[in-house]
C-alpha cells in the first residue's frame, strides 16, 4: 500500500463540483498560486509532470482529479492569490471551492499548503478559518522548508506555529523539490485515502 500514490493517473478536470460523481475517499490540495502544489503532487506521486495538467491553459481554474486507485482521488483545487485577477474571478473561485468542499462526504482531509519561508498569508489564515468553521479536517503543510536557513529555522518555525496557534510538530514541514518530509506526508495521505467512510464507526 505504501506505493499507492505512485499509481496515480490524471482522470479529468471539472468546473462544476456538483457534477463530480461520488468517490470512496479523497484528499484535496489547496494553497496560494506558486506555493508548490503541483510540485508536491508530482513529488508525492513520484511522477514528474503528473500535475502539469493543472498548468495547461484553461485548466488553472479547474478542479483536477487524479486517481491512485479506483474511486480514491487526489483533488487539485485551483490556487488562490495573486493570479486570480478581478473580484469577479475571486468570487467565482470561492464559490466553486466552497461548493466542492461542502459537498463531498468522502473528503478525508484538505492538505492546506503555505510557504514555510514566507509564512502563512492572510488568505491562508482565511482558508483555515473557513475549514474550521465548516468542521472540515485539514493538514497544515509548510512547503519550501529548504528555503528557510537552518540557523534561523527553529525560531522561524516557532513563530509560524504561534501565529497559527499550534505546535511546531502539528505542521508538516516539507520540500516538494528537495524531498524533506515527503515520506511521512505520503504515508499520511495514503492512510487518509484508505480510510473508508464508516470505518471509524464501531
Ligand atoms: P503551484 O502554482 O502551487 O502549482 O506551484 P508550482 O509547483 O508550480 O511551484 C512554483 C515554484 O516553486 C516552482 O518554481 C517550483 O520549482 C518551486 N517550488 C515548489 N516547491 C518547492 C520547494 O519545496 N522548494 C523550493 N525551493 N522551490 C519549490
Amino acid at each position: 500500500m505504501k506505493d499507492l500514490l505512485r499509481r496515480s493517473q490524471y482522470l479529468f478536470s471539472e468546473t462544476q463540483p456538483e457534477a463530480l460523481k461520488p468517490s470512496k475517499s479523497e484528499v484535496a490540495f489547496v494553497g496560494r498560486s506558486n506555493v508548490g502544489k503541483s510540485s508536491l503532487l508530482n513529488a508525492l506521486c513520484e511522477h514528474k509532470g503528473l500535475a502539469d495538467v493543472s498548468k495547461m491553459p484553461g485548466r488553472t481554474r479547474l478542479i483536477n482529479v487524479y486517481a491512485p486507485a479506483h474511486l480514491r482521488w487526489l483533488i487539485d483545487l485551483p490556487g488562490y492569490g495573486f493570479a486570480m485577477g478581478s473580484d469577479e474571478l475571486r468570487k467565482r473561485w470561492a464559490a466553486m471551492i466552497e461548493q466542492y468542499l461542502t459537498s463531498r462526504p468522502s473528503l478525508r482531509a484538505v492538505i492546506l499548503m503555505f510557504d514555510s519561508n514566507v509564512g502563512p498569508m492572510p488568505m491562508d489564515h482565511q482558508m483555515r478559518e473557513w475549514l474550521t468553521a465548516h468542521e472540515l479536517p485539514y493538514v497544515l503543510v509548510g512547503n519550501k522548508i529548504d528555503q528557510v536557513p537552518p540557523a534561523k529555522r527553529e525560531a522561524h518555525l516557532t513563530r509560524i506555529a504561534k501565529a497559527l496557534h499550534v505546535e511546531v510538530s502539528d505542521i508538516r514541514w516539507v520540500s516538494a523539490t528537495h524531498g524533506a518530509g515527503l515520506k511521512e506526508l505520503r504515508k499520511e495521505v495514503v492512510e487518509l485515502l484508505n480510510r473508508d467512510q464508516y470505518a471509524e464507526i464501531p
